[in-house]
C-alpha cells in the first residue's frame, strides 16, 4: 500500500520535528535525508536527525552518494566521520562518483536489506553489475579505504579553490564540503561562461540551471580533485575573471565587474 509522504524543509530539523509530532504515534516512519547536498554542498545535521528519529520511533535512510569515498577515516562517508554509522538504518551509496565506476548499493541490517530485495523493482528488473565493474569497484573501495591522505588533499584543494575565488571577488557559495559552487544568477550567462571556459580555456565545468537549482541561483559547480595543482587553479581563476568581466556578472558584494 502507498505510504504518506511529508517533505520537511531543507535541513530544517524544527520543521521535521513538527511533522513527526503531527504523524500518528503508531505509524511506521522513515526519515530520508542526504549527508552532503550536491548543489549547495551543505551538510546535514546528522546527529540531530538521528536524535529526532530515536525520539519519535522513526527509521533513517541516508543518501551518502556525495560523501562515500570522500569523508570518514576509511571513506565510509559523513556517517563514518561523525561516528554515526551504526545509528542509521539504511545508507545508500553510489559506485559512480568517488569510486569512479558505476552502480550503487544500500547497506543496513540483513533483515532490512532482504526485505528491500523482495520489493525493489530497480533491483529485480535491472541487469546486475557485470564482473568487470564489480572488480573495478572493489579495487577502488579497497584503495580509498587505505588512502586517507587523498581525502585530506581533496579537502585542501577544495578549500584552496574557494579561497582563490573569494580573493578574486568571485561569489563562492560557502559550505563545509568539497563542492565549490559559484553563483552566476542567470541561466544564459551560466551556459555561456561554461561554454567559453571549455572552448577558450580548456576547463570543463557544468552549468547548473533550473530545475536542478531554484531560478535566480544558477551557478557553476566546481569539484576539484586531489590532483588539481595551484597552477591549474590560478589559470582557472584568471579565466573566470575575464569571463565575469565579459558577461558583466555580479561579484561579491553585489557590484558588477
Ligand atoms: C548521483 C546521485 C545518486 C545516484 O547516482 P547513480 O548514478 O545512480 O549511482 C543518488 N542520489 C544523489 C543525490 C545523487 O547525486
Amino acid at each position: 500500500g502507498a505510504c504518506q509522504r511529508h517533505i520537511f524543509r531543507h535541513n530544517d530539523l524544527a520543521h521535521l520535528e513538527e511533522l513527526l509530532i503531527a504523524a500518528p504515534a503508531d505509524a511506521p516512519k522513515l526519515i530520508a535525508f542526504e549527508s552532503v547536498y550536491s548543489m549547495d554542498g551543505d551538510i546535514a545535521d546528522m546527529a540531530g536527525t538521528v536524535a529526532l528519529a530515536k525520539k519519535y520511533g522513526a527509521m533513517t535512510y541516508l543518501d551518502e552518494v556525495h560523501a562515500v569515498g570522500m569523508y570518514g577515516p576509511r571513506g565510509g562517508g559523513v556517517a563514518e566521520r561523525d561516528g554515526l554509522m551504526d545509528q542509521i538504518d539504511i545508507i545508500e551509496g553510489t559506485l559512480g562518483k568517488a569510486f569512479g565506476v558505476m552502480g550503487g548499493y544500500i547497506t543496513g541490517d540483513a533483515v532490512v536489506v532482504d526485505a528491500i530485495r523482495l520489493v525493489a523493482s530497480g533491483f529485480i528488473f535491472t541487469t546486475s553489475l557485470p564482473p568487470a565493474l564489480t572488480a573495478g569497484a572493489l579495487a577502488s573501495v579497497r584503495w580509498l579505504k587505505q588512502h586517507p591522505e587523498v581525502r585530506e588533499a581533496h579537502q585542501e584543494r577544495a578549500a584552496t579553490l574557494k579561497a582563490m575565488f573569494k580573493a578574486a571577488g568571485l561569489p563562492v557559495m560557502d559550505n563545509d564540503s568539497h563542492i565549490v559552487p559559484v553563483l552566476v544568477g542567470d541561466p544564459h550567462h551560466t551556459k555561456l561562461i561554461s561554454d567559453m571556459l571549455l572552448a577558450d580555456h580548456g576547463v570543463y565545468v557544468q552549468p547548473i540551471n533550473y530545475p536542478t537549482v531554484p531560478r535566480g541561483t544558477e551557478r557553476l559547480r566546481f569539484t576539484p580533485t586531489p590532483f588539481h595543482t595551484d597552477d591549474m587553479m590560478r589559470k582557472l581563476v584568471g579565466a573566470m575573471e575575464t569571463l565575469w568581466a565579459h558577461c558583466n556578472v555580479a561579484r561579491m558584494g553585489g557590484h558588477a565587474a
